[in-house]
Order: structure tokens, then sequence, then C-alpha cells
């Protein structure tokens, strides 16, 4: 081998070499770093544990801490929980009353001194059963008032096992009331209380008897007063009647003025005394209805009527808005129901200076066919301030206080009203605005005293077609129009006299006109000539609150009617309009009947007893054509009835020997007996105590008119009973038309 050849293999071997070191060489770099890199990891590890081990040890530090904070807190709540406790305990024993709690088991778990003590010494202990509780309190210690122990035991457990336990009271035998409060707990435990009411008993049964005591003494105070009123009625009306005849005589100015005088304080004073009256008779528990089949309708407008000439003074329009699907006849007490509207519609007149008063009646009928009937009163007058209105339906309340009073009154009209409303089930409020006006409205259910709808149906159809109404109010026509257009009667409207006669040249031939009375400028009978003078026959019927001012002028008028107008009255006029072969049965409504012919005088006895009232009374039928007697007791009427056979007889009823009513039965009777004619027999009575009035229809009489007597009345009837035979015994009011 060769140098070179030797050099060659040399030299590569050595680069071999070189070249496995540099294999090495890296292979050992890589293993280097891979342990550092394994080294580095190590150490973050035993950083990373380290300080987890530090947070450890904080941890652990802190759980220390809160440990004993805990253990710090149990102790004070542990604290207060003992002092809450013997607070609770210290109140349970300071308490008189008994308290205990029973566990699930009904064993006596916790009792204060007052519960203990009631079973006396030794009585009952902690851990006694409930039974065992019981039996000591019904064997020793309860007045049982005569009750079987057993039997009261078992109540007393019964009671217990109840979902809501009453409380029951125990008599003890010392006199004491203990009155047992049981409630149970969520976990079945009981907690009772023993309450001792005997003072509350006593004061309890003392108030009771006291309540009685005073109720007794209003009762009587009541009934005095009731009687009071009642005696005081039967001299004032001597005193008013006796005014009423001064004040026919020639008298001069000033002594007219002093009677006049009389006569309107005697009336005021019996106004108050009849509400004294019917005061103190509700409060005695005395007032009692007495229901009837009375008109409604009517009843609302005779009070409007009454209260006319009041509202006339202040220019006061009175309207009525009676219901027309509505029937006008109902049982009820017609004598209160008059009154319940005179009180309101009385108030309303009384405290509206100007505008109008408007009573509305509407109602539905119940599957029962009674009627719920809403009545209200509206006005445009002073209202009630918001505060006051609660109290004006108490006893005397006014909402002026005396010093400023311009309006007369007791103060008693709505309460009366209010318990006159109630007694017949019904209920009474009021809307009012102070300035605007007052509505007040009360409602009733009253049974109709008529087959339903049998007013608003008529035999025989009305067979007019159109109506002309002239009316300055507009409450007024549009109340009117719809009584009309019931009818069929299609309406046109006039507000003036003017417009009317425009409607008449334009349009088209009306069959009736009705018009109002009192009108701005032109008034009813001057427009009525007016038609007349334009050549229109067409009827018209004039409406008036005073018929009687329009006396002389009705010439043109085919009927006067009294405002406000009745609704029978109208369809009347309308049925005789339509039937003209009828015409002659038309007779203004407003004028008196036509009264008999030329016969013999009427005979009227009168049985009083009271010399005053015998003069009054004779007084006031002075000018009529009649033969009058008296009879001055029972007696002496029957005699009278047999010997002078009178055609009426006005009867007293309390009178000596033989009262009113018994006269009335003993002539009933004889007339029954013979066969005879009944005499209408009209009580005149004082009497306004409940039960008089029955039982004076029950004895006989016919009517019952209350003193003090009017001679209108008196008239009325003395003309309502005068036979045809007879001459006219009243005389025709001059003036009327008719
Ligand atoms: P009075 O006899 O005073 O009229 P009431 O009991 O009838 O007694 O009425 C009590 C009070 O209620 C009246 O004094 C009046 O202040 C008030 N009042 C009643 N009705 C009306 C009304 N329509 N408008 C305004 N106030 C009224």
């Amino acid at each position: 081998m060769s140098i070179v050849e030797k050099l060659a293999r040399e030299r590569r071997s050595r680069l071999a070499a070189e070249r496995l070191l540099e294999q090495k060489k890296r292979e050992l770099f890589a293993a280097n770093s891979q342990l550092s890199r394994h080294a580095r990891s190590l150490s973050d590890q035993i950083v990373e544990q380290r300080q987890g081990l530090e947070l450890a040890r904080c941890e652990a530090e802190s759980l220390k801490d809160q440990n004993s904070q805990v253990l710090h807190d149990l102790e004070r709540a542990n604290c207060e929980a003992e002092v809450a406790q013997r607070q609770l305990w210290e109140a349970i024993e300071t308490i008189e009353d008994g308290f205990a709690v029973f566990d699930a088991a009904a064993r006596l778990v916790t009792a204060n001194r007052a519960y203990l003590d009631l079973f006396g010494a030794g009585g009952v202990a902690l851990g006694d059963p409930y039974l065992k509780v019981l039996a000591v309190l019904a064997e020793g210690v309860a007045d049982l008032e005569g009750e079987d122990v057993q039997d009261w035991c078992h109540e007393m457990i019964e009671r217990l096992g109840r979902d809501v336990i009453e409380p029951t009271v125990v008599l003890l035998r010392d006199g004491r009331h203990i009155r047992f409060l049981d409630r149970r707990g969520e976990a079945g435990d009981l907690v009772s209380m023993a309450l001792d009411i005997t003072e509350a008993m006593q004061r309890e049964a003392e108030l009771e008897e006291a309540r009685e005591r005073a109720e007794a003494a209003n009762r009587a105070k009541s009934a005095f007063l009731a009687n009071m009123s009642h005696e005081i009625r039967t001299p004032m009306n001597g005193v008013v009647g006796m005014a009423e005849l001064l004040c026919e005589t020639a008298l001069t100015e000033e002594q007219k003025l002093f009677a006049e005088t009389i006569k309107s304080s005697g009336e005021a004073l019996l106004v108050i005394i009849n509400d004294v009256l019917d005061y103190s008779k509700i409060e005695a528990e005395k007032m009692r209805l007495y229901p009837e089949p009375f008109d409604l309708e009517r009843c609302l407008h005779e009070v409007m009527l009454l209260l006319q000439p009041k509202a006339r003074e202040k220019g006061l329009k009175l309207l009525v808005d009676f219901d027309l699907f509505l029937p006008t006849r109902y049982i009820a007490d017609p004598g209160r129901v008059r009154q319940i509207l005179t009180n309101l519609i009385g108030n309303a007149v009384k405290f509206t200076a100007d505008g109008h008063v408007l009573a509305r009646v509407v109602g539905i009928e119940r599957t029962d066919h009674s009627y719920d009937l809403h009545v209200s009163i509206e006005d445009t007058g002073i209202g009630i301030a918001p505060d006051h209105v609660d109290l004006i339906f108490g006893e005397f309340n006014q909402v002026e206080d005396q010093s400023t009073r311009k309006f007369e009154g007791t103060g008693l009209g709505l309460p009366i009203t209010r318990q006159l409303v109630r007694l017949m089930g019904g209920t009474i409020w009021v809307d009012s605005e102070p300035g605007q006006g007052s509505c007040f409205g009360f409602k009733v259910n009253f049974a109709p005293a008529e087959p339903t709808g049998a007013a608003m149906h008529p035999d025989r159809p009305v067979l007019l077609k159109r109506a002309l109404i002239v009316d300055d109010v507009q409450i007024n026509r549009v109340i009117l129009e719809r009584q009309l257009e019931t009818y069929g009667l299609e309406v046109t409207n006039c507000r003036t006299p003017a417009e009317a006669l425009e409607a008449l040249a334009a349009g088209p031939a009306f069959e009736v006109i009705l018009t109002d009375h009192d009108m701005p400028e032109i008034d009813g009978p001057d427009l009525a000539a007016r038609i007349r003078a334009a050549g229109v026959t067409v009827p018209i019927l004039l409406l008036s609150s005073r018929p009687d001012a329009a006396a002389d002028r009705t010439a043109d008028m085919t009927a006067v009617m009294q405002k406000p107008i009745l609704r029978s009255q109208l369809l009347k006029v309308l049925l005789e309009l339509s039937y003209p072969a009828k015409a002659a049965e038309i007779v203004p409504v407003a004028a008196a009947e036509p009264l008999g012919g030329d016969g013999r005088t009427m005979r009227v006895l009168a049985a009083e007893d009271n010399r005053t009232n015998r003069l009054v009374f004779r007084k006031m039928v002075a000018g009529f054509d009649i033969e009058l007697r008296f009879a001055g007791n029972g007696r002496e009427t029957v005699e009278l009835w047999r010997s002078f056979r009178p055609d009426m007889i006005f009867m007293d009823i309390s009178m000596p020997e033989m009262d009113g009513r018994e006269a009335a039965r003993a002539i009933r009777a004889i007339e029954t007996e013979r066969g005879l004619p009944a005499v209408p027999i009209v009580a005149l009575t004082a009497h306004a105590m409940d039960g008089d009035r029955v039982s004076i229809l029950d004895s006989g009489i016919d009517h019952c008119l209350t003193k003090p007597l009017k001679k209108a009345v008196i008239a009325a009837k003395i003309a309502e009973h005068c036979p045809a035979t007879a001459r006219p015994a009243v005389p025709i009011p001059s003036g009327r038309p008719g």
C-alpha cells in the first residue's frame, strides 16, 4: 500500500471520526438542553408547590380566625337567646292571665304561675297530661252549673279536636269567669291562654242593663211625646178652624191680619206637632204601615198641586215625569208615600229660589211582577255642601245654623222620611252640589194594584194624529211630548206663541193644541184668542197651574187642565176628542162636577161631642144648602139616623158612651138586616195614631178625614154625596169654567 493510499485511508478514517465526533457532540447538546428544560420545569414546579403551600397555610390561618369568630358569635347568640327567653318568661310570669304549653303528647310542658294557680296548690304540675288538668278543673275548681263532669270533660276534649278551636268560658266556684283560648302549633303542641274576664262580664252586664233602661226611658219619652202632641192637636184644630172662619167674616184690615196670623201660625204649629208625633211614633216603634191600593201618579200630582201656590210665589216650575210604561196604581201605604213625597218636594221648593223642581218616577218590573220604583226629586236650589250631605238625615240637623236661619223647619222631615222609606223596605239617598241644586232619590218595591200596563192601554185607540204643544219650559214640552207620543200622536213643539202661530199658518193640520197658561209676552188665553182670530178651529187645551186665573178667559178653550197634568186625564180628554159623538161628556177637568136637580134639601148628620168643633163645623157649612143636625154621641147618632134619615153622616170617632166606630157598626148592621142602602159615612178624626185608620174603615165607615177640617174638603164630600133627588147642596164655585 502506498503512502498515498495510506494517507487517503487515514484521512478517510479521520473524517469519519470527525463526523462521529460531530454527531456525538450534537447528541450531547440535545441531551443537555433536554436536561436543562427538565431542570427548569422541575424548579418551576417546586416554586409553584411552594406558593400553594403558602396559600394553604394562609387559608388555614384565616379559617382558624373564622372559627374563633363563629365560636364567639355563637356564644353571643346563646347569651342573647338566654336573655330573650328570660325576658319572655318574665313577661309570661308577669301577665295576670294564665299561659301554658302542652306538647304533642298532650303533656303540660310550660305554664306560668297564673295558670297553675287556677288549679289551687298542688293541683296541677309540669308533666301532667291534659286529661288530668281537665279532671282537676272539673272536679274541684269549676262550677259546672249542674252539668255532668264526664260530659263536660268530653266536650272540652272534643273541642280541641276541631280545626278552629273556639274560645270557651268556664265559671269557677269562686265566681270568676275564665276564658280559655287555645291554639295548636305546627309541631302538634297546644298553646293555651286563660283570661280572667270577670270584670269585663260585669261591665257588659251593667252596660246591657243601662242600655235597656235608656231604651225604655227613650220609648217612654217618645210615647209621652206622641201622646202629648196628639193631645195638642185637638185644641189646635179648634184654633185653626175658628181662625179660618173668622177670616171669612167682615173684618177690618188689621183684624184680618190678626186672624190670618192666628190661622197660619196655628197651621205651622200643627205641622211641627205632626212631625214630632210621627218622629216619636217611629221612635216608640209604634209606626205601622197600612198598605192599600192607590194611584202613585195621582198622589204625586196632588202633592205638587198642594205645593203649587208656594212655587208660584217664587216663579218656580213644578214638573212631573212619570215613566209612561209604568203602572200608576200600587199597593202601599198612601198616607206615608204622600208624606215622603211632601217632605222631599216641600224641601225642594223651600230651598230653591228659581228654576224648577222635577219629580221623576221610573222603575222596572221584577220577575215576581212587583216593581222596583226609583223616585227622584231634583231641584235647582241652593244645594248642600259635601260635608253636610251625610248629616241631613240625622235628627234636628239643618245645614244653616240657628243664627243665620232664613228657612223654617224642624229638621225632622228627612229623618222621618228616611225612616218611612226604610219601613217600606227601601233606601234613600241624595246627590247635591252647592249652588247647583240637589237630587233626593228613593227606591222602593211595590206590588202593582192593576193589571200591569192597563193605564197605558185604553180600550179604544186615540185617533188624533198631530198635536201642537206650546210651552216656554223645555222640560214640560219634553214630558208632554213623550206622553202624547205613546198614544201615537206626532208632536210639533213650540217655545213661544209666535212660533205656534207660525207653525199653524205654515204647517199641516193639527187636531189638538196644548198650550201652557203662563208664558212671557203672550199667555195661553191670548194665544187661543189669536188662533181663533186666525180662523183656526182646532180644539185647544189650556194647561194651567192656576185655572182660576183663566176662569173668565176660557171661551176659546175646549178644556182647562190643572197642571201638573195627570196622564189618565190627558188620555180621557184625548179619547173624548177622538170620539166626538161623546163630546157632550167633555167637562173641563178643573171644573166642578155638575150637581143634582131641583128637589128637596140634602140632609146631613154630624156626630160631634165637642162644642167648639160643632161650632167650627156649623160655620164651615154655613153657606151650603143643607139641613144639618148634630148628635152628641154614638147612641144619638144611631137614633137620629133612624128618624132624620140623613143623606150622609160626618162622624167624630172619640165620643162618650158609644164611639163613632160602634155607631157606624150599629148602623151598618141595621142596614144589612133591613136591606137598606148604605148611608155614606165620613169619619172626622184627630186620631193620627196608627191602627185607628184601619179600625175606623173596618167598622164600615167609607172615608177618613183628619182634623183640622178644611171647608173645601167638607164641601167636596157633601157635593160628592148629594143625591140626585136633592138640590145642589154646595154652591158651584163662581168664576170657574164649566
Ligand atoms: P227642615 O224641617 O229643616 O226642612 P229636613 O230634615 O227636612 O228639615 O231637612 C234638613 C236640612 O237638610 C234642611 O234644613 C236643609 O238644610 C237641608 N235640605 C233638605 N232638602 C234640601 C234641598 N232640596 N236643598 C237644599 N238643602 C236641603
